[in-house]
């Protein structure tokens, strides 16, 4: 097999998750039809995705599947997944990978709303918030550079 060959073998991630452009795709599919092994990759590849789709989540998958393929299908079960938008206290906690005491002491800053005696939480709101807290905290990181960058301006040979 050339290198050529093996690079388009390469491809087939891609090609599967629709990452290739127009001309990359036609190229792949002409190889696609004289390449055994990614012939069966493919098949392999949707003979488990239906399987997947019959048995919806929960499945374990047969020892023999290739691991490359396992890491697909479990990526793509991954994205068919639709988290409700509001969650409760545990699935926050779940989410944000805390215990919920921990979180009880973040809920006065934590976006929340109170439905029928209970606190929720909106999923893009608690997203919008992590980005907000991560922007902020490499802001205060940049601040003590700078500072540490000032002092050495201001004392050269560190005194
Ligand atoms: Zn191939």
């Amino acid at each position: 097999m050339n290198e050529n060959h093996e690079a388009l073998c390469e491809c087939i991630d891609q090609y599967l998750d629709d990452e290739l452009d127009q001309t990359a795709r036609t190229e792949f599919e002409r190889h696609l039809n004289v390449c055994p092994d990614c012939q069966a990759y493919l098949e392999a590849y949707n003979h488990l995705l239906q399987t997947l789709d019959q048995c919806a989540r929960g499945v374990t998958l047969p020892d023999d599947v290739d691991l490359k393929i396992r890491h697909e299908i479990l990526r793509e079960l991954g994205q068919s997944q639709h988290p409700s938008q509001i969650m409760d206290i545990e699935e926050l906690a779940r989410f944000l990978a805390m215990p919920v005491p921990e979180i009880v002491k973040l809920l006065d800053q934590l976006p929340s709303f109170e439905l029928g005696g209970r606190i929720r939480f909106r999923r893009d709101r608690i997203i919008a918030w992590l980005e907000e807290r991560e922007r902020k905290m490499s802001w205060e990181r940049d601040q003590a550079n700078f500072q540490t960058k000032q002092k050495l301006i201001r004392f050269p040979g560190g005194q």
